[in-house]
């Protein structure tokens, strides 16, 4: 039996890295398994887009924690290049909300309803003629009509952050292992005791279960019914010599993210495949129509590289975040679906306070796990 840790973190994705870089620099022992690599997940695979938000308007619970991880996005991007040397490439890029483009987009888009919800939230909003957009944009279309900027919105590159987290995990003493599936939880009287692997157990005084698409499975074991579904997304990563534009561009669940450097990804697709990651010519070429009919100089871009990755989907659409009702020193962090990297740092705080036994910094009621999620 190793030695017990103050909290085991099963899964090392964007959340529950940031978990454990948060709680070891609170003074925590950590102990974190991955079954495979570190972020070689949804959190890798994913496009970095991190949309605004404003706490002292925000209502919804998922909106208060896009909030609050919109202001501890610079202050984290910091922290880790101060700490790991390593640049995250956290920048506001600013965004663009783009209208239904025919035969490109499945639906007519609400663009006014999606200015409305921005002014709603007193998060900065410019609403753009065609001839604003061209000025701003000269690569974007004349075909796209209807749209609106978000200055504040920002990118950040995930391998890069998912690199910094891990750098900075080290630092701070975690103890990380790789290659290490945890199989079981291990409940005593009510209480975690730890978790077993196919090798050995750990013992832990708290485990937080923070395994994306993988946790329902992981927290049945113990009776718990939260419904956690893979949802395949796939990107297209295109080059070209130079940047031809700088905000990222939204259509619906479509978009565009351009890379400083060049690079362009084109995301992504929703869909329920079970856990295949692979990539399908009918997806790509149709992430390749809508990329160059929105700027049509990619078409003379080179495709890099194509890939997928399973977003932790829940049938809210929100998170389950908090202690595990039922098995005391439990609590997952799991689902957040489309915005898991956008909230990872919001989520990490939080759920350290609640982890510690603390006052969170804010409330987030609506997020738990409640009785109907145990089985019989
Ligand atoms: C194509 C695509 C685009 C996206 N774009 C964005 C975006 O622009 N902005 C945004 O905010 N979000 C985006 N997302 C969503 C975001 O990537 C996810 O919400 C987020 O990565 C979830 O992080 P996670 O740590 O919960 O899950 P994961 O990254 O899946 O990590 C979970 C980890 O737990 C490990 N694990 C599971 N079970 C066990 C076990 N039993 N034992 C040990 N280890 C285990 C897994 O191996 C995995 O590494 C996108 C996702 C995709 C697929």
């Amino acid at each position: 039996m190793n030695q017990t840790a103050d909290v085991l973190i099963v899964g090392g994705g964007v959340i529950g890295l940031s978990l454990a870089w948060e709680l070891a620099g609170r003074g925590t022992n950590v102990r974190l398994l991955e079954q495979g690599q570190f972020g070689r997940e949804a959190s890798w695979a994913g496009a970095g887009i991190l949309p605004p938000g404003n706490l002292d308007a925000a209502v919804a619970p998922e909106d208060r924690l896009r909030a609050f991880s919109h202001q501890l996005w610079p202050q984290w991007s910091q922290s880790l290049r101060e700490e790991t040397g390593i640049d995250n490439g956290y920048v506001a890029c600013g965004g663009i909300g783009v209208g239904h483009i025919p035969g490109i987009s499945e639906n007519p888009r609400d663009v006014a309803g999606e200015i409305a919800f921005w002014q709603s939230e007193r998060v900065p909003v410019e609403t753009l003629s065609p001839d604003d957009l061209r000025r701003l944009e000269p690569a974007v279309s004349s075909e796209v009509r209807a749209a609106y900027r978000l200055p504040r919105l920002a990118q950040v590159r995930n391998p890069r952050h998912l690199k910094a987290l891990l750098a900075g995990c080290e630092r701070r003493g975690v103890d990380l292992r790789c290659g290490e599936r945890v199989c079981d939880l291990t409940v005593a009287n009510g209480r975690i005791a730890g978790v077993e692997t196919a090798a050995q157990r750990y013992a832990a005084r708290s485990v937080c279960v923070c395994g994306g698409p993988w946790s329902g499975e992981l927290l049945r074991r113990c009776g718990v019914a939260v419904e956690i579904v893979p949802v395949r997304g796939q990107i297209a990563l295109l080059a070209l010599k130079a940047p031809v534009f700088r905000h990222v561009v939204e259509c619906g669940p479509r978009y565009l993210v351009p890379r400083p450097d060049g690079r362009v990804l084109i995301g992504s697709t929703q869909e329920h495949a079970g856990f295949d990651k692979r990539n399908t010519a009918g997806a790509i070429e149709e992430l390749l129509r809508f990329g160059t009919r929105v700027v049509p100089a990619l078409a003379d871009a080179t495709l890099e590289r194509t890939w997928a990755g399973l977003r932790p989907g829940t049938p809210s659409g929100v998170p389950y975040l908090g202690a595990v009702p039922g098995v005391q020193g439990l609590f997952v962090a799991a689902g957040h679906f489309r915005a898991g990297l956008q909230m990872s740092p919001g989520t990490a705080v939080f759920m350290a306070d609640t982890i510690l036994g603390r006052q969170p910094a804010i409330s987030l009621d609506g997020f738990g796990v409640n009785a109907s999620h145990f089985g019989d």
